[in-house]
C-alpha cells in the first residue's frame, strides 16, 4: 500500500572507537541481504565516520551523523559542518535528537538552522521530535508546536528529503517502549498535521520513524503499524546481531 521506504538507523550516541566501529562492520555487513526494500543506517561518533565511511564504499549500508554545525566553516572551536560530514561519506545526519535538545541546548531556532544547511548541502536530515513524560498528555501540542517551529520556511517539496522521527523522550534508553498502538496514534498525528500543513500527497510520501528503547523483541509489532516506516534505534544498535534482528523485523 505504502510507497515508503523503511529506514532502520542506528544512533550509537557516545559509544565505539574507530576500531570497534570497524569490528561493528565486519559482523554485520555479512548479515545483510541485497536490501532493496529496506535502507539501513548507522550513526556512529565523529571520530568513526572517516573510517566506517571508507568500509562502507559500495555496500548497501549507509552512514549518518548525530549532528553538524549550522554554518559551513569558521570560528566554530568544536563544531563540524555538512561538508565535513559528506566528506567523511555521510549520506544522513540526525537534528533536533532530543539530547542535543536536553544536554547541548539546542532549541528549536538551532534546530531549524541546522535542518536547512543540512540540506543545502544535500545531506539528508531525521530530524527527531519528542515529548518527555511529564508532557505526555499534551503530546499533540508539544509535537505540533516543534514541527511548526522546525519546519519554518520548509516547502513539500524540500520536506521529501526529511525523515521525521517521533522518539517519546520516557521511552529512550529507559527500557520502556510506546507500546505499538500509542506510536502509531501518535506518528498518524503528524502525517495528519503533515497534510493539513502541506497536502495529503506530501503526508503519504513522508517517512516517519518510531525510537524509543526498540529491540528484537519488539521490533516487528512496532513496524507493522501502518504509519511507521521505520525505527531509529539507540541501545539495540550496538550489538551487531541485534541490530541485524531488527533489520529483519522490517523485512517480515
Ligand atoms: C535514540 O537514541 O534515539 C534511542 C531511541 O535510544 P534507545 O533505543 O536506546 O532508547
Amino acid at each position: 500500500m505504502t510507497m515508503r521506504r523503511p529506514l532502520i538507523a542506528g544512533n550509537w550516541k557516545m559509544h565505539k572507537t574507530a576500531q570497534e566501529t570497524e569490528e561493528f562492520i565486519e559482523r554485520f555487513l555479512p548479515r545483510m541481504e541485497n536490501e532493496g526494500e529496506i535502507e539501513v543506517l548507522i550513526i556512529p561518533p565523529y571520530t568513526s565516520l572517516d573510517r566506517a565511511g571508507r568500509l562502507l564504499e559500495g555496500t548497501p549500508l549507509q552512514l549518518g551523523a548525530q549532528d553538524m554545525h549550522y554554518e559551513k566553516e569558521g570560528a566554530f572551536t568544536g563544531a563540524i559542518s555538512a561538508q565535513m560530514l559528506k566528506g567523511c561519506g555521510c549520506s544522513y545526519v540526525l537534528v533536533g535528537h532530543s539530547e542535543r535538545r536536553e544536554l547541548f541546548g539546542d532549541d528549536d531556532v538551532i534546530v531549524s538552522r541546522k535542518l536547512n544547511a543540512a540540506l543545502r548541502a544535500g545531506l539528508l536530515p531525521i530530524l527527531c521530535v519528542g515529548e518527555t513524560l511529564s508532557e505526555h498528555d499534551q503530546v499533540e501540542e508539544k509535537i505540533t508546536r516543534q514541527l511548526t517551529a522546525d519546519l519554518a520556511g520548509i516547502d513539500g517539496s524540500t520536506l521529501a528529503n526529511i525523515t521525521i522521527a517521533y522518539e517519546p523522550i520516557w521511552a529512550i534508553g529507559t527500557g520502556k517502549t510506546a507500546t505499538p498502538e500509542v506510536a502509531q496514534e501518535t506518528i498518524s498525528m503528524i502525517r495528519h498535521w503533515i497534510a493539513a500543513h502541506y497536502d495529503e500527497a506530501t503526508a503519504r510520501g513522508i517517512r516517519i520513524l518510531y525510537g524509543g528503547s526498540v529491540k528484537p523483541a519488539n521490533a516487528a509489532s512496532l513496524l507493522a503499524q501502518p504509519d511507521i516506516d521505520g525505527a531509529l534505534v539507540g541501545g539495540a544498535s550496538l550489538v551487531a546481531e541485534s541490530f541485524a534482528q531488527i533489520v529483519d523485523a522490517a523485512r517480515l
